[in-house]
């Protein structure tokens, strides 16, 4: 089958996902709707890093967030996927629920393993640990998976019920 057509996303599985061990439920996810996984590796990132990673946060949330956000992502080893699908950006995003799990819907990753809103954080002046780091655009699904994936290191192939998924 032509797979050129479908789309790549960048999912971070966070430190505290890894630290819960709830890795496998929200893989399973993902391999249930259907989703591709072509690329897999753990990665402990550093701060210089995990400000390339998050380079435009500085601009959207100010220093202080971005200092909190770094210290949370480099806290342990995280765990890099690749998914494609269609429109693997926004589905991935759709699971994934809105940034603040207090907010996010039942279903969705954040919604269903954490409830931390950002008046609490903030307030509190620690970590929206939300489990999951999700591309929000296509631009920034490429930008992400250059930064942490080699070529060699994405796989494309068929799946058995790839008939029924596309
Ligand atoms: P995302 O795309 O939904 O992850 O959200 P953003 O790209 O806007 O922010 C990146 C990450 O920064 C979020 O996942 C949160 O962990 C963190 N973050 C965003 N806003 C806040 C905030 O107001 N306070 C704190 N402490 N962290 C925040
Ligand atoms: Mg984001």
């Amino acid at each position: 089958m032509d797979r050129t057509h479908l789309q790549r996303t960048l999912v971070l599985l966070k430190p505290d996902a890894v630290q819960r061990g709830v890795c496998g439920e929200i893989i399973h996810r993902f391999e249930r709707v259907g989703l591709n996984i072509v690329g897999l590796k753990m990665a402990w990132a550093d701060k210089a890093f995990a400000e390339k990673h998050y380079f435009d946060v500085k601009e959207r949330h100010g220093q202080k967030i971005l200092d909190n956000l770094t210290e949370y992502l480099i806290m342990g080893p995280v765990i890099a996927i690749v998914l494609e699908g269609v429109d693997s950006v926004a589905i991935v995003r759709k699971m994934a629920g809105t940034t603040f799990p207090f907010d996010s819907a039942p279903g969705t990753i954040r919604g269903d393993f954490a409830h931390i809103s950002k008046d609490y954080a903030n307030k509190h002046e620690r970590n929206v640990a939300n489990l999951i780091h999700a591309s929000a655009k296509p631009e920034e699904a490429e930008y992400e998976i250059n930064l942490w994936f080699e070529k060699k290191e994405l796989h494309s192939y068929e799946r058995l019920d790839d008939k029924h998924t596309f």
